[in-house]
């Protein structure tokens, strides 16, 4: 069928939804496919941009987005669709991981807004599927309130509860790479292994150049007195979803996105949406932006935590430290002392987390009390 193109000025005539999609593709390579774009035929007023994703998701189109098309070009032109057709992409990827896994899948949910937006895309599709929350005992409250308003959400718990993660293995402060790096470094006997940590350097073992794994900055972290590692992540959430694999052989569809981290883009060009092979997961919304969760939200008046509207914007664990050594202004632990004072005084006392904040200069006084002090001077 012939289609005319209305609303989109530099492709008149286009006679074919191939070539409709050729010159999109063409536009977004050169930057100037718009946000919003709506793309109707003037003669039969179909919307081309859905006919689109439908021909997508046909079996010739499908291999043109699945096989080795995972490249940092790629990702910005599929971060560049407007929201419509990203979800038409997100449903094929869902409905390709359904069936080659026999149905046997789950979401992952965390009660955050993108698991959140998962969870609705998995469900508009197959309303059964489960969802699974690991209670760490870390959440936020609104996190855990907001968790239990959904049906058909399996709970699972770590073995292990947080206090005796930190007395086993150590507090997880600035990273992971960077915690583990000082685990290593005070675990080994080896001088050669110490020092490659610290400064690099080739490993006599692989014969391959290594970086320092413990940035300049926080040398001092390895006399630290106090243990420092990068497990409670393993323990607390890692294994207690491996143990739920076990128990049920089910795989995940997982929130997460390309442009959360450096390491998430690597990970799409590497394995895609879909990754089949190693620690096998599907992520169908990596080529979303933030921007897009919440305009999805918006869109379809989605509930979401109300731990947002008291101006968190990372919902994960409570009394993680990761991270926070970026943050500016009034920082996780100084906005808990003011919306959450009664986990505040727990972390902070029984946990132990002041005397280790302060050994990594971070300050976790509350802001009225430091304005208190200075009108005082
Ligand atoms: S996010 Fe932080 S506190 Fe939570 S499990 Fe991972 S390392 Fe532990």
């Amino acid at each position: 069928m012939r289609h005319i193109v209305s609303g989109y000025p530099e492709a008149q005539n286009l006679n074919s939804v191939w070539s409709v999609k050729m010159h999109i593709s063409l536009s977004m390579r050169k930057k100037i496919y718009p946000n919003n774009l709506v793309i109707t035929c003037r003669t039969c007023e179909v919307d081309l941009i859905t006919l689109l994703a439908t021909l997508f998701e046909s079996k010739n189109m499908t291999a043109d987005y699945t096989t080795a098309d995972y490249t940092l070009a790629k990702l910005k032109m599929r971060q560049a669709l407007p929201l419509d057709l990203k979800i038409k992409f997100s449903q094929s990827r869902i409905r390709e991981w359904y069936n080659a896994n026999g149905g046997e899948v789950y979401v992952s949910f965390s009660g955050g807004k993108d698991s959140t937006v998962l969870l609705d895309l998995v469900r508009s599709i197959y309303p059964h599927v489960p969802a699974v929350f690991v209670d760490t005992g870390l959440e936020y409250p609104e996190i855990r309130n907001f968790v239990k308003t959904f049906e058909n959400v399996i709970w699972l718990k770590p073995k292990m509860p947080f206090n005796k993660v930190l007395e086993k293995y150590g507090y997880p402060v600035l990273s992971k790479k960077i915690a583990m790096g000082i685990s290593r470094y005070r675990n080994t006997k080896s001088e050669v292994q110490k020092e490659l940590r610290l400064n690099g350097g080739i490993n006599p073992s692989s014969n391959k150049k290594q970086h320092r794994s413990i940035p300049l900055k926080y040398h001092y972290l390895v006399d630290a007195p106090f243990k420092i590692s990068e497990q409670c992540c393993d323990v607390m959430k890692k294994r207690p979803f491996k143990q739920y694999f076990k128990d049920s052989g089910k795989l995940p569809y997982i929130g997460v996105m390309a442009g959360d981290s450096k390491n998430r883009q690597q990970s799409y060009v590497q394995r895609g949406c879909n990754a089949f092979e190693g620690n096998a997961q599907s992520r169908p919304m990596m080529f979303w932006q933030e921007d897009d969760i919440w305009e999805y939200i918006k869109t379809k008046d989605l509930p979401y935590s109300k731990i947002y509207d008291m101006g968190e914007k990372r919902t994960g664990c409570m009394f993680c430290m990761f991270g926070c050594q970026f943050e500016k202004g009034e920082n996780r632990f100084q906005r808990m002392a003011r919306t959450h004072p009664a986990q505040y005084k727990y972390c902070m006392d029984k946990l132990g987390l002041r005397k280790v904040l302060k050994h990594l200069k971070i300050n976790v006084d509350p802001v009225e009390l430091q304005t208190t002090l200075f009108s005082g001077c």
